[in-house]
């Protein structure tokens, strides 16, 4: 693989997206036009950030390292006009980490497409043929049309349409997210970061509130191949309940998800404080479920407090050893969906605190249906990993693309006032969030502390999988050609002008690695040019020695070891 290609230098041509004449399914986002910029605007934007970083003093943190993951082609994509979902806040929040010069302090990826086999590790292989091959609807459902509409796995209604390019979306959302586990796992980053990940709501064989694919169930199995303990937690406005779904079962995952619940009102009406996993004590998963409902209106201390306590004592009881961290930012004021009071500055406050925990951590995005508080959100949070939040200037920097788009005086942290003018009734109530921190200390008290692994149940590695059978193939047509070459042997007798001269030709054919591998099993030396080795093979395959008459050391095997496939191997040529 070419790493080069792989690792991301800004700028990017996409950070800016795109031309509409040429990407059919990219439409204006209300009075936006997105188009291409020229070389000459990259090279510009390139310098004022690099400036921004300098000016800011935007350093790479000390003592780790934090990696970003994104996929402009992700971004390109689009649900419909009137759709909350809109692909284009990634790009955003992008520009805005980019505006601040927060590149700089980060390795950067564009993020893969998952493979198949990749997504096929949680999801349904019927799912997934419906979601790849199914054609992507001309016009996008309207919540009317829901009722007649004929679907299978919920795809193609309002909420999970059949857009343009829908399971390319979905490949690059959960490509991100997987690359960022790996990167966890390799010990090359200590925290990474997935905004076009966080797709909460997908399950095994269901799409479900805008998500189908869960690139978060995906990225947690593999931090499970090297962590023995991975806690979820999830700050969307929502309840995590495909990840909750996924894990219910194993010890290993504990779920702690914060969002408004009001089961027949609220989306996706589970999630209620005592659904704390399977009902039988002897199914792993009981209590390893927590849920923390919530009403309209929650404030920025309310919930801090609320937060710091709960993951305070989930974290002295389990002993994650990785957290896979979701921040939907619907949770906050003004999202079109959401229903809180909370501030970046309390959104944001969450990821501080579990970064100040120290264990390896994946940010991934989620909900959040008003770009700019996205975006927002996001920038400062992306700041904390990188320890710069400080740092940042509280007014968005001139350079920063779409800066109008960020409104209230281009604030980063605008008040409440300005955002929702009057904020909403709170329904929280101090004995309510009492009672909560109540409940899950009593559902902790369940779970053994540092509960022991049993590693039977690891996950496979798609990768170290795929490599193990390619190995065996290898071998496999080097035992065939061996038996085809002993069949041919026999076919023209053992010995003789003519069977010498085809097991030449023979020797001749084989590659130099395959030679290799015939004269290792033989316990015959694997120094030489190509045509040492032919002669090697032919001359041990019609007389049973080594050729050159040596001083019989021919078949110690020991004078194998250590060989060093090089022309400058000696070791036979005394
Ligand atoms: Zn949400």
């Amino acid at each position: 693989m070419n790493i080069d290609a792989y690792r991301w230098r800004p700028p990017k041509p996409n950070y800016l997206p795109h031309n509409v004449d040429l990407d059919p399914f990219v439409e204006n986002y209300d009075d936006i036009q997105l188009g291409r910029p020229e070389a000459y605007e990259n090279a510009q934007f390139f310098s004022k950030i690099k400036r921004a970083a300098q000016e800011y003093n935007i350093t790479r943190p000390k003592g780790y390292n934090v990696s970003f993951h994104a996929n402009p082609e992700m971004e390109k994509h689009h649900f419909g006009k009137t759709h909350p979902m809109k692909p284009w806040r990634l790009t955003l929040t992008k520009s805005l980490v980019m505006s601040y010069g927060m590149s700089f302090a980060m390795d950067n990826y564009i993020a893969r497409a998952a493979t198949y086999e990749e997504l096929n590790n949680y999801h349904a292989s019927e799912y997934l043929d419906h979601l790849a091959l199914t054609p992507a609807d001309d016009v996008p459902r309207l919540e009317d049309d829901n009722e007649k509409a004929q679907t299978k796995f919920n795809i193609g209604l309002s909420d999970c349409p059949l857009f343009q390019g829908l399971y390319d979306y979905c490949s690059m959302s959960a490509g991100g997210s997987i690359d960022a586990a790996r990167k966890i796992c390799s010990g090359q980053s200590d925290i990474a970061i997935s905004w076009g990940g966080g797709l909460h709501h997908a399950k095994r064989s269901e799409a479900s509130g805008f998500c189908y694919i869960n690139d978060i169930v995906l990225a947690v199995l593999q931090l499970l191949r090297c962590y023995p303990r991975v806690l979820y937690i999830d700050i969307d406005v929502h309840h995590g309940d495909g990840v909750e779904e996924a894990f219910l079962s194993t010890d290993r995952v504990m779920t702690v998800s914060f969002h408004k619940y009001d089961p027949r009102e609220f989306f996706p009406g589970t999630g209620a404080l005592t659904d704390n996993g399977p009902k039988s004590e002897h199914n792993p998963g009981a209590h390893h479920a927590l849920n923390i409902p919530l009403n309209d209106g929650i404030t920025d201390q309310q919930y801090e407090q609320l937060f710091q306590t709960v993951i305070t004592q989930v974290v002295e009881r389990f002993r994650p050893s990785a957290i896979a961290l979701q921040c939907g930012a619907d949770s906050l004021a003004g999202d079109r969906l959401g229903r809180f009071n909370l501030q970046v500055q309390g959104h944001s406050s969450c990821v501080a605190f579990v970064k100040k925990l120290g264990i390896p951590m994946i940010l991934f995005g989620g909900g959040g249906y008003t770009p700019r508080n996205v975006a927002r959100a996001w920038a400062v949070e992306t700041s904390i990993a990188i320890d710069a939040r400080d740092k940042l200037d509280p007014v968005i920097p001139m350079h920063a693309p779409w800066r109008d788009h960020f409104k209230y005086d281009a604030e980063l942290f605008p008040s409440l006032q300005k955002i929702l003018g009057e904020p909403r009734a709170n329904k929280n109530t101090a004995k309510k969030l009492q009672d909560i921190v109540q409940h899950v200390g009593e559902q902790l008290k369940f779970v053994s502390i540092a509960p022991s692994v049993q590693y039977q149940v690891i996950p496979p590695d798609l990768q170290g999988i795929r490599d193990d059978v390619e190995d065996r193939l290898k071998e496999e047509t080097e035992e065939r050609d061996d038996q085809l070459r002993r069949t041919r042997e026999e076919g023209v007798g053992v010995a003789g002008e003519r069977g010498q001269q085809k097991n030449l030709a023979y020797c001749k054919k084989l590659t130099v690695s395959q030679l290799k591998a015939d004269l290792k099993r033989r316990g015959l030396s694997v120094s030489g040019k190509k045509a040492d080795l032919v002669e090697r093979l032919r001359m041990y395959e019609e007389t049973g020695r080594e050729s050159g008459g040596g001083s019989g050391g021919g078949t110690d095997s020991e004078s194998h070891i250590g060989s060093t496939y090089n022309d400058n191997d000696m070791d036979w040529e005394q």
